[in-house]
């Protein structure tokens, strides 16, 4: 089967799917991006990605492309004819295509949108959390507005490639003080011996992950310690457990973090408890099927 993008109002051909080579995306990295979370042929938590590609655009000044109901329809439209049942969609929107001039186009063009969508390994993203995986640590090198989640994400991509030729999973970015931040696509978090659930706060120097949001809102009806702090490396490796978050991983246990065991250096109770319950909530639409499992599964 082929497969199907949409861009600029067209569903065409992916290997066909292009963009002028004046796109402002393609020559500034001025533009956003959101990726959403297919399962069982349905979008996870649309609404909070619309809510953050608005705020996205407005922070950034560019018009929203169209109304949040029709850009529903596009992302819904580009998962059927691509018959996702478990994947991902990508959605990109851009401040349009202009004659190259760092300001902004005067008068405005319209911004450029593009959807793809693809699938992922189900049954691979089950054994990987199951395991556990590693991280490793790459300084912060990164702009101050990473809560604009834009296309410029040369960082990340260093970052990630870091992790990939030491054999980790992730790459956790640390500040100049040491402190972890986030990881290069996913929100980085850890279990302290107590059992409290530590995420950096999510404003400036850090996403506000989607993921993020529902494991707070999961931990809380689940009554699990939450605290939104900075942590140090330091603290993260003597940490109980580790996980990271994103749509594409939802909640993945982490069990080394530059070489060095976390906990047992097996995938952590509260990790693997906050996956199956996030899973759970986001395919009822945020709802807690059995709020108590999670003290059941702690073990
Ligand atoms: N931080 C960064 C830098 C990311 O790229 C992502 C993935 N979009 C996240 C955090 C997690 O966000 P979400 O849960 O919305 O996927």
């Amino acid at each position: 089967m082929s497969r199907i993008a949409y861009v600029n109002g067209h569903y065409v051909p992916h290997r066909d799917a292009a963009v002028h080579i004046e796109d402002r995306a393609y020559q500034f990295a001025d533009g956003v991006y959101e990726v959403c979370e297919v399962r069982a042929g349905r979008l996870i938590d649309e609404r909070r990605h619309m809510e953050r590609l608005k705020r996205s655009l407005r922070e950034l000044r560019i018009a929203e492309p169209m109304g949040e109901a029709s850009l529903g329809v596009v992302l819904r439209e580009v998962a059927r004819r691509n018959r996702i049942r478990d994947g991902i969609v990508y959605l990109q929107v851009s401040r349009g295509v202009a004659p190259r001039n760092h300001g902004f186009p005067d008068p405005a063009v319209r911004p450029a949108v593009v959807v793809t969508a693809r699938r992922l390994d189900i049954a691979a993203a089950e054994r990987r959390a199951a395991k556990g995986v590693a991280v490793v640590t790459v300084p912060e090198t990164r702009w101050a507005r990473v809560d604009i989640k834009s296309v410029s994400l040369l960082p990340n991509v260093l970052a990630k490639q870091a992790a990939t030729e030491a054999g980790a999973f992730e790459a956790w970015f640390v500040d100049a003080d040491g402190l972890v931040t986030e990881g290069s696509s996913s929100n980085a978090w850890i279990v302290t011996a107590e059992d409290v659930l530590v995420t950096a706060p999510a404003d400036l120097g850090v996403l506000r992950g989607v993921t993020r949001t529902l494991v707070v809102e999961v931990a809380a009806r689940l009554g699990l310690a939450f605290q939104e702090r900075r942590y140090s490396l330091k603290e993260a490796l003597a940490a109980k457990e580790a996980f990271m978050t994103s749509a594409t991983s939802l909640v993945t246990p982490i069990v080394k973090v530059d070489g060095q065991m976390i906990g047992d250096g097996r995938a952590g109770a509260l990790s693997r408890a906050l996956r199956f319950h996030s899973r759970d909530a986001a395919e009822r639409g945020g709802e807690l099927s059995s709020p108590r499992m999670a003290v059941l599964t702690k073990d």
